[in-house]
């Protein structure tokens, strides 16, 4: 498997899923079509397959002017069974630890919600990568639009539970500003401060911060921390009457960082 971000509107990624093989290749998350069918003539790939984490316009509101431009039926389009009323074009309603092929690349469908109640990962267990949209970004995780705060617990843990190097591809660029205030809250986690220094050396020289791994989440991303002492403390300190309960905890984490 290749991976190549593609940068879609402001600060959201696309990827290319490339089977360097077949010159196929399918994509996670289409916001605009146009720099999707750039990057893919670039690498020389034949689009076959959408794969939309959820239904949020900056995920997938490029699927049909993608598919218009692709010759008909050639392309699937993957997203969650339960939400497939959401989803633009889709033609492969998937079901959670649904698996499925993309060329000679294997794939599986994870059901991860909360930030939407309909959100996948797409797992790609022999490539040792995952593609997490809005539920786990690098440093962070999606805002809880259509679930609550145990339920987006539980969603980052079973990715967390995936091998440390499981290479983390996610929905946005936001991993400057989620490990800023990573930082207000476990301001002695040394491997936080050396991933900051990397993320910030990233970023200056033009370069996305992804992927992450999940090796690093589990040591960096607060939202995979709320049973670190200093950070319990952290946000104790803020939020008056809250108790060391790991669910309430991350609620408060998560109420934080909606206002940071
Ligand atoms: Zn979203
Ligand atoms: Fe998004």
């Amino acid at each position: 498997m290749k991976v190549v971000p593609v940068p879609q509107l402001a600060d959201n990624y696309a990827y290319l899923v490339i089977d360097p093989a077949r010159a196929v290749a399918g994509v996670v998350d289409v916001a605009e079509a146009g720099p999707v069918l750039e990057a893919a003539r670039r690498h020389d790939v034949t689009l076959t397959a959408i794969l939309s984490t959820h239904h949020h316009f900056d995920h997938v509101a490029g699927n049909e002017s993608l598919l218009d431009e692709l010759p008909k039926g050639s392309v699937e389009v993957y997203g969650y069974s339960g939400d497939a009323e959401r989803i633009p074009g889709i033609t492969r309603p998937l079901d959670d630890g649904e698996e499925f092929e993309l060329a000679g690349l294997r794939g599986r469908a994870m059901f991860i919600p909360a930030h939407t109640r309909g959100h996948l990962a797409y797992y790609f267990e022999a490539d040792k990568s995952v593609f997490t949209g809005d539920t786990m970004f690098a440093g962070g995780c999606g805002r809880l639009f259509e679930g609550d705060a145990a339920q987006m617990k539980a969603s980052l843990e079973k990715l967390a539970a995936l091998p440390d190097d499981t290479l983390v591809y996610c929905g946005h660029e936001y991993t400057q500003g989620n490990l800023r205030f990573a930082a207000t809250l476990e301001p002695n986690n040394a491997e936080l401060g050396r991933r900051r220094e990397e993320v910030d050396a990233l970023i200056a020289s033009g370069k996305p911060s992804v992927p992450t791994t999940i090796a690093i989440e589990k040591q960096t991303n607060p939202f995979l921390r709320s049973a670190s002492p200093e950070l319990v403390a952290s946000v104790q300190a803020q939020v008056a009457g809250l108790g060391a309960d790991p669910v309430e905890v991350f609620a408060a984490t998560r109420t934080l960082k909606d206002s940071f």
